[in-house]
């Protein structure tokens, strides 16, 4: 990697550590060392990375809420998205977070208590999706179920739960529901 190169991966690098995106993704996709993003990280956010492990995958549908929010993030990401890559695109991710974290707020139902669904969580979401490990099921309501061959998840509609009524208020939702 040259100067430039390097200059611009740290830039694209900086933007990853205000989302939040743990360092072990960021490397991965910018190439650059750990070291050098864990000096980056304390320049941006003024401390040190934390660690810990990224969520797994029966976490994210742990409950019918997240469960709703794991199906519109996909969706939304599915709308922006234009290659047939299995490969999750960063900034692909950022923008659909940001659309994501706006549709949420608007909606009651997702608000009662405050929803744990971050950048690193749409990040394992979205690779999962991808990679086939997890699939939507149409349900008889309209909407859509979680089904995997590979964990064990809740597979029952979590809009059902809801009377199917409040998917409407979910605007990117029609990518999945057809
Ligand atoms: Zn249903």
């Amino acid at each position: 990697m040259n100067h430039l190169q390097q200059s611009q991966q740290t830039l694209k690098a900086a933007k990853y550590i205000e989302y939040g995106l743990k360092t072990s993704i960021i490397e991965h996709y910018t190439q650059l060392p750990v070291k050098y993003l864990r000096t980056l990280c304390k320049d941006v956010t003024g401390k040190s990375p934390t660690s810990g492990q990224l969520i797994t995958v029966p976490r994210l549908f742990k409950n019918k809420r997240a469960a709703i929010a794991c199906i519109l993030f996909v969706s939304i990401y599915l709308k922006a998205n234009h290659s047939s890559s299995r490969r999750v695109d960063l900034e692909l991710l950022l923008s659909a977070f940001d659309c994501f974290t706006n549709q949420l707020v608007q909606l009651d139902e997702m608000n009662e208590d405050k929803l744990s669904f971050n950048i690193n969580d749409a990040w394992v979401l979205m690779n999962a999706y991808m990679n086939h490990i997890i699939e939507f099921v149409p349900c008889c309501c309209g909407s859509v179920s979680v089904s995997s061959q590979v964990f064990d998840v809740e597979t029952k509609c979590p809009f059902c739960a809801f009377g199917g009524h409040f998917r409407y208020g979910l605007e990117d939702l029609d990518v999945l529901l057809g």
